[in-house]
């Protein structure tokens, strides 16, 4: 990865921010994006502190302009975009029965349309420079249904079909589309959805992996650095499952 440029959405937190420290350290240039400059901030800082390059640009992607902003200014600083990591991503909990269409507008908005506008202005970037890798969070949730998570089993769905579709329309161009697919992770997500330490449904979360934990947020990062890497060379359209087993039961 070294002097390679990565940009990555949803790096204030969470699997966006342990991948932005693995890729710092890996030696990329890491552009570090979300919405909370100051959590940003931050995590540019550690980067530097190790050693690292990185720099934050705030952006919404939901917001076309951002986005193409967020590019631009990767461009600009870097030079090229060899890397995007599409993780910006929310949750909602609620059965079918309870989902508004302001709740889907607002998780289809972020969760779908967030990935499938980012990817169209960095497939322009890594066009001028004969190629890239792009990896989607999904989850576990965009291969089988869970009862209470209606609409955010679908937009990860949603997303793997867009992986799948990006993969084909520009594998002749050397752009490589993947997705990675988390069970169940420790993040500040995982804490809104299911409470602080010690919680029942925590405990609930973790037994449902036959590994019998959750898992942590880097080794969704070494997911994504095997993606992203020449190791993957011949990896296109896939999605890999880091999940502790669960999607094999
Ligand atoms: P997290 O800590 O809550 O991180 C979510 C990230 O998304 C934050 O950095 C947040 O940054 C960003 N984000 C949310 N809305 C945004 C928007 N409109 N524009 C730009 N950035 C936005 O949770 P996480 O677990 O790391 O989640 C990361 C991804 O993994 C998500 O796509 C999630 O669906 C997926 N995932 C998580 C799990 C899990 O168990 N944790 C499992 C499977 C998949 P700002 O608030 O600063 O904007």
């Amino acid at each position: 990865m070294k002097n390679k440029v990565i940009l990555i959405t949803g790096a204030t937190s969470g699997i966006g921010k342990a991948t932005a420290f693995k890729f710092g350290q890996a030696g990329a240039k890491v552009v570090v994006s979300g919405r909370r400059q100051s959590e940003g901030q931050s995590v540019v800082e550690a980067i530097k502190a190790e050693g690292g390059e990185a720099i934050f640009v705030r952006a919404d992607v939901t917001i076309e302009d951002d986005v193409k902003a967020l590019v631009s200014k990767t461009v600009e600083t870097y030079g090229r975009l060899d890397v995007a990591f599409n993780n910006a991503g929310v949750e909602h909990v609620a059965p079918i029965s309870e989902v508004t269409r302001g709740d889907y507008q607002r998780l289809f908005d972020i969760n779908v349309w967030g990935v499938t506008n980012s990817m169209q202005h960095e497939i322009a970037a890594m066009q001028k420079t004969g190629g890239g890798s792009i990896i989607n969070t999904s989850s576990i949730g965009g291969h089988v249904g869970m009862a209470g998570l209606s609409i955010y089993i679908a937009s990860k769905h949603a997303v793997e079909g867009l992986t799948k579709t990006t993969a084909l329309e520009y594998a002749k161009e050397g752009i490589r589309v993947n997705a990675v697919a988390p069970g169940a992770i420790d993040t500040d997500m995982v804490t809104r959805f299911a409470g602080e330490e010690g919680s029942e449904m925590r405990a609930g979360l973790a037994s449902m992996h036959p590994v019998g934990r959750m898992g942590r947020d880097t080794e969704i990062a070494d997911a994504v650095l095997f993606l992203a890497s020449d190791a993957a060379s011949f990896i296109t359209g896939t999605s890999l499952k880091v999940d502790g087993g669960f999607l094999a039961q």
